[in-house]
């Protein structure tokens, strides 16, 4: 008998997942398709750092996503672990901005008044010695720093396994499978080609991440999502643990794993998701900087993987042009674990309801005709 669902979603990445979740808890009628497993990719190993005051497109474009998705993590967390089960290792940070160069106050002068400014997320100007006495293993080559509270860390594999789950503990249903093609009659969606099956449905979310470039031929429209590589290495042996998340050259965190993580590379490598010993070496590089200490520890894990970027780094979401039916959410670039509830959340009230709460007109595919 041929498979159907009202919505199939393409992709169990951040994306794919917390669509499924918004739609599900909604009694909509759900099946997700990956070719891999849930966040095998960049959702499963990306840092997990949540500070909506310093991302791509804030202060602009991208600040209301930004301010929602942090907003919505909030509240989200407590019922994703009750449905699934499952611990995100949620922690409230504070984050010291270190300044490593002369200049680097200077230069960051702006953000900092923006941050200070910001409800919610204390701020403080310390010197170089009031830093270090907060966290004595930072550089003493320093030229002062900022604490910044209430940034918040999670784990991203845990946080994708907990979409997923709760997604399925309202009914979604998850295959197996490598999408191929969208069926279509009569310029409207009716279902998802896989090499040897086509499921039938109604309404098909694209959500492949930095593969998503390849349903341009799909849709007749094309979707310029690209992958930039980012690899992060990991440390053991830190005691006691660091309480800051440090943030200089690159960011330097404990996480419950017991591990340093130090994240995170930015390399246009096309599809590779190989380790290499230049990112390992460049990050260890940064992160001594900050933090000498950090070679006598023991490194014992590097992972790689691929942010999908769009030519202005701001996502994709939406109705596929001229296909009834056809939706895309991609795009998310290194900011795809912080937004995913308010990119889950406006796919599934498009979806449902044709419209949004929040505004997401200007992340049309069109703006890129
Ligand atoms: C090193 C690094 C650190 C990061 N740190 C952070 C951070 O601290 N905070 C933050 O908010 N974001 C961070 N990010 C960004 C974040 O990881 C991404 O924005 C997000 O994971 C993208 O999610 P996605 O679902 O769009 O893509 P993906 O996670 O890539 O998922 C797409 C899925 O689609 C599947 N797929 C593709 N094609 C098909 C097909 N034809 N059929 C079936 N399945 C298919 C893939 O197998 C994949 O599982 C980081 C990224 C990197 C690389």
């Amino acid at each position: 008998m041929q498979r159907s669902a009202e919505v199939v979603i393409l992709g169990a990445g951040v994306a794919g997942c917390a669509t499924a979740y918004y739609l599900a808890r909604e009694g909509v009628d759900v099946l997700v398709v990956e070719r891999d497993a849930f966040g095998s990719h960049a959702s499963g190993f990306a840092l997990g750092l949540l500070n909506p005051l310093n991302a791509t497109g804030v202060p602009g474009f991208n600040q209301a996503m930004i301010e929602a998705g942090f907003a919505m993590h909030h509240t989200l967390w407590p019922a994703l672990e009750e449905e699934s089960g499952v611990d995100i290792q949620v922690r409230m940070m504070p984050h010291l901005e270190l300044f490593l160069a002369v200049d680097d106050e200077a230069r960051q002068q702006a953000d900092m008044a923006r941050w200070a400014a910001a409800d919610g997320f204390a701020t403080t100007r310390l010197t170089a010695s009031e830093a270090r006495e907060l966290e004595p293993r930072i550089t003493d080559d320093l030229h002062g720093a900022m604490l910044l509270e209430n940034i918040a860390m999670l784990d991203s594999y845990r946080y994708t396994l907990a979409l997923a789950q709760a997604a399925q503990h309202h009914g979604a249903e998850f295959v197996t499978g490598t999408a191929i093609g969208l069926s279509t009659e009569g310029g409207r969606v009716t279902g998802i080609e896989l090499a040897n099956d086509v499921i039938a449905c109604e309404s098909a979310v694209l959500a492949m991440g930095p593969w998503s470039e390849v349903a341009s031929a799909w849709i007749g429209f094309d979707i310029p999502v690209a992958p930039l590589k980012g690899e992060i290495i990991y440390l053991e042996g830190m005691t006691p643990a660091l309480e800051h998340h440090v943030h200089g050259d690159c960011s330097i965190v404990n996480k419950p794993d017991g591990l340093v993580w130090i994240a995170a590379t930015q390399e246009h490598a096309g599809f590779d998701e190989t380790t290499s010993t230049a990112a390992r070496d460049t990050l260890m590089a940064k992160a001594l900087r900050m933090m000498p200490g950090l070679s006598d520890l023991k490194l014992v894990r590097q992972t790689a993987c691929l942010r999908p970027v769009t030519p202005d780094s701001m996502p994709i979401l939406g109705r596929a042009p001229g296909i009834e039916g056809a939706y895309l959410a991609t795009g998310a670039e290194k900011q795809g674990i912080q937004t995913s509830p308010a990119i889950g959340k406006a796919m599934a009230d498009l979806i449902i309801r044709g419209e949004t709460d929040m505004p997401i007109d200007s992340y049309g595919v069109e703006r890129f005709a």
